[in-house]
């Protein structure tokens, strides 16, 4: 059996990345001759999401509930798959590429002795387990031998499409309340606050983001980015220099130390294309640069480049838009 850890948006909903890390198991499944597919949720799953697990072909959803479950807690999430695991005997235990997923996906590793493979994009057989995944924020690919069981790793975002299954499945609730020894609960959620609204808006998830770095050459070169970002109804994303320059907040900053992206496109103008930068934005489907140097990184590793000024190259964008708009 394949357990899947499940993560619910705040409507209830099974997010993107997890559908996608569904979608993989399932093909893991086929390839291993049909074994089930059951996922772990963390609290009662609305209807909403049991249908859609059921259309992905789901066997059972394990609802992890009880007072443990109440706020984010790596160790005690991990604690709960692994009665999962155990009663139904997987083989194979994996997650979204998330912060959360790789959290507990790492404590679930570290429990059961055995190593993890984080951001995997695909596997390459059974037996061995070998698997293909990201490392240096996607610079370089790795195969992976995955001998010991369980097989724990997390799917890199993008390494699939969602898709529902040909066939639905049963999509059966179990409600399972584990014991959780209080040591796995001293590290654990106590208050959330949501950020304060901006342009960077919910970067992680948006579809479109553009980004600006030092080629914006000031705290006033953004305001062409800024249309353009209101245009395409995007989040704005910037390198860690506009940050340490003060041109823009922190929280706006892509990259190893900021947020990790996987928009359908990226717009990165005068962005160098660092490797602590990549690391942020490789899983992005399409990557348009705009930079004066056609030997950059961000633009020899683009889908399409405008090798030009921004601040010439931007301006005929937007107003481009704006004609083609009336
Ligand atoms: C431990 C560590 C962690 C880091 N974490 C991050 C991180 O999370 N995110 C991050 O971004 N960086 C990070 N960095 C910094 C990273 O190494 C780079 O220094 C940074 O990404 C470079 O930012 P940049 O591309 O804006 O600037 P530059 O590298 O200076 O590049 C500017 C680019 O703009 C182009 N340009 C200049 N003028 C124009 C113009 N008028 N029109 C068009 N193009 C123009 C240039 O050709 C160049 O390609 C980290 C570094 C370290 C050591």
């Amino acid at each position: 059996m394949i357990v899947v850890l499940v993560e619910v948006s705040p409507s209830g909903e099974p997010v993107e990345v997890s559908r996608e890390a569904v979608t993989f198991a399932r093909s893991l499944s086929a390839a291993g001759g049909g074994v089930p597919v059951d996922v772990v949720v963390v609290g009662t799953p609305s209807g909403a999401l049991v249908e859609t697990m059921a259309g992905y072909g789901v066997r059972r959803v394990h609802a992890l509930t009880g007072p443990a479950f109440e706020a984010f807690s790596g160790a005690a999430w991990a604690s709960g798959i692994l009665t999962v695991r155990e009663q139904a005997g997987a083989v194979v235990v994996l997650a979204a590429g998330t912060p959360r997923g790789g959290e507990v996906m790492a404590h679930v590793a570290a429990r059961a002795g055995v190593p993890m493979a984080a951001n995997v994009l695909s596997f390459g057989g059974l037996s061995p387990f070998v698997v293909t995944r990201q490392v240096v924020g996607g610079a370089v690919l790795e195969e992976m031998q995955l001998s010991a069981r369980p097989a724990v790793f997390t799917v890199a975002g993008h390494a699939v499409e969602a898709a529902p299954a040909e066939a639905p499945g049963a999509a059966e609730v179990v409600i399972e309340t584990p014991s959780v020894a209080d040591a796995d609960l001293v590290a654990r959620v106590v208050s959330t606050e949501e950020p304060e609204a901006d342009l960077s808006g919910s970067l992680k998830s948006a579809r479109v983001v553009v980004g600006a770095g030092r080629g914006a050459g000031s705290a006033d070169g953004f305001e062409d980015i800024l249309e353009l970002t209101a245009l395409l109804d995007a989040s704005l994303g910037v390198s860690r220099v506009v940050t340490s320059l003060g041109w823009r907040p922190h929280h706006e900053q892509v990259g190893q130390t900021g947020s990790r992206i996987s928009p359908d496109l990226y717009i990165p103008c005068g962005i160098s294309g660092a490797i602590q930068h990549w690391a942020g934005c490789s899983s992005a489907k399409h990557i348009l640069a705009i930079n004066t140097d056609p030997e950059a990184p961000m633009v020899t590793r683009a889908t399409h480049a405008v090798i030009g000024d921004l601040h010439e190259v931007v301006p005929a964008i937007n107003a481009e838009i704006r004609r083609r708009r009336g």
